[in-house]
């Protein structure tokens, strides 16, 4: 009989079974706040208006479940990285801010450690930092590049490491020259978003799952279970919300896809290092992102299927045949030690994108309706931030978080289709051959990369 292959889709890895569904919404219903979305964003506003309100009476409408989206199913990168460019964004509203924003970000991952502790939520967080390492001179150049950058914006404790000093860290093939940034920390993304669900639970949040809202008006969201009346209405919804009416363009669902191996003998661990749970990625335009896992795996991901016409979203993670050949052969490039090792897992989600690639938290109060997201595959630690923003804006509240420069930050739609299928798929083609003729030894940025770069309106 010939071995089973990987499980595809059914979410992701992070989750060993589907979880047992809370109920659903039992009909009409009025609230203070209505939020849309139970992932990190929803959930992360909801706990700390309720923290700062426990007399609030807040709704979380969930179309499947809690995690469902990218905050069940992404790489477990709790970073300090901006959902955005700290360069443009600064030209718009000023350096300060942005380095407050850094800042902040760089304060969040500390915050949400700070919080699993204190509401009990085991989310296997090891703060290790992150590996950045560059597999070709061209990526070495690029990682040059970066350091500076880092530096330029203050993020503190960012240290250049050689290859042999890498090496200490995770024995990895072909790597040129590397970094470490100490802000971010190793989770298992599912148990944050489940554990933070329970926590809001226990708040006094009412979460609703298999609840779709179907559209979102001033004061009311509808379902086909009935309707939710509330004077604040909060969007969080992220690489989903295309869905919506009215929404279609205004942020792509890129998508991004992992796998996860089998558990690792220690004797091949032995061989690889990793002690310090680092997270890890390089310098490629077509990026991958790594982590050892709580139970022992290696996880990685990248982009496959970066976009689907028409901003469909995919069937419960699964992915196509060749993806799962695509990162089991990254993963096998980088770290040869788990060639024998199967594939447990394979799976994908979606991330917001905004046209102008920058993240925003925004509330009209005129309106009582606010969304957050877009946050361009930094979400993990940046929606902790922009719950945070949210429930500020929400209680009317002037306060450091609500000057930061995302804040009201609006982009202009999507173009319509074909365009925007034919955009991302050239970008993602030039990205590609860009990587293959760095790969050739070429010194700087293959030019490529710059047309790529020019077609995805990125700086
Ligand atoms: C494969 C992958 C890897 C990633 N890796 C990282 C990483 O390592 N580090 C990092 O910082 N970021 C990463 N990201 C991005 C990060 O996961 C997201 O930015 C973050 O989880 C966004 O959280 P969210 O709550 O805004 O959105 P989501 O988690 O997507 O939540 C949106 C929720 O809204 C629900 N929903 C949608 N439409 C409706 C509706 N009409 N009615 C009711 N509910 C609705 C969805 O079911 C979903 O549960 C990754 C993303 C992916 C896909």
């Amino acid at each position: 009989m010939p071995a089973a292959g990987p499980v595809n889709g059914r979410v992701s890895a992070w989750f060993t079974e589907y979880p047992s569904p809370r109920p659903s919404l039992p009909g009409d219903r009025d609230a203070e706040v209505c939020i849309v979305g139970a992932g990190y964003t929803g959930l992360w506003t909801a706990y700390y208006l309720k923290r700062a309100d426990p007399s609030l009476r807040i709704v979380v409408l969930e179309a499947r479940f809690a995690g469902f989206g990218a905050s069940g199913r992404n790489g477990g990168w709790l970073s300090g990285l901006v959902p955005g460019d700290r360069n443009r964004m600064a030209a718009l509203y000023g350096r300060d801010r942005v380095l407050a924003w850094q800042q902040a970000l760089n304060e969040a991952v500390d915050e949400v450690i700070e919080v699993t502790e204190r509401e009990g939520v085991d989310a296997g967080v090891v703060k290790g930092g992150t590996l950045h390492v560059a597999r070709n001179a061209a990526q070495a150049a690029r990682l040059e590049a970066e350091v500076d950058e880092e530096l330029g914006w203050k993020v503190d404790g960012i240290a250049a490491l050689t290859k042999d000093e890498a090496a200490q860290r995770i024995q990895l093939d072909d790597v040129v020259s590397a970094y470490h940034n100490p802000h971010c920390a190793r989770v298992q993304p599912a148990r944050l978003v489940r554990g933070l669900a329970d926590v809001v639970e226990r708040l006094g949040v009412d979460v609703y799952e298999n609840t779709p809202a179907t559209d979102i008006h001033t004061g009311r969201v509808t379902t086909p279970l009935g309707s939710v009346s509330a004077p604040v209405v909060l969007r969080a919804t992220e690489g989903f919300t295309a869905a919506l009416p009215r929404l279609r363009r205004r942020w792509l669902p890129m998508n991004s896809s992992m796998i996860a191996t089998e558990p690792i003998p220690e004797d091949i661990w032995a061989t690889i290092g990793w002690r310090g749970c680092e997270t890890l990625g390089d310098t490629a335009h077509g990026f991958f992102y790594a982590q050892r896992t709580v139970d022992g795996r290696i996880a990685i991901g990248g982009r496959s299927v970066p976009y689907r016409f028409a901003s469909r979203t995919d069937v419960d993670g699964r992915v196509p045949e060749r993806t799962i050949g695509h990162l089991t052969a990254v993963l096998h490039s980088v770290l040869p030690q788990t060639r024998d090792i199967g594939i447990a897992h394979a799976w994908c989600g979606v991330l917001a994108v905004p046209r102008d690639w920058e993240a925003t938290v925004t509330f009209d109060k005129s309106t009582g309706l606010g969304w957050a997201g877009g946050y361009v595959g930094h979400g993990v630690t940046a929606t902790n931030l922009a719950g945070r923003t949210l429930a500020d804006l929400v209680r009317g509240e002037r306060t450091p978080l609500t000057e930061l420069p995302w804040v009201g930050h609006r982009s202009r739609n999507w173009e319509p289709e074909p365009l925007r299928w034919l955009g991302v798929r050239g970008m993602y083609l030039a990205y590609k051959a860009a990587d293959w003729h760095e790969s050739r030894g070429r010194r700087t940025t293959s030019p490529i990369a710059v047309v790529a770069d020019t077609i995805a309106g990125r700086p």
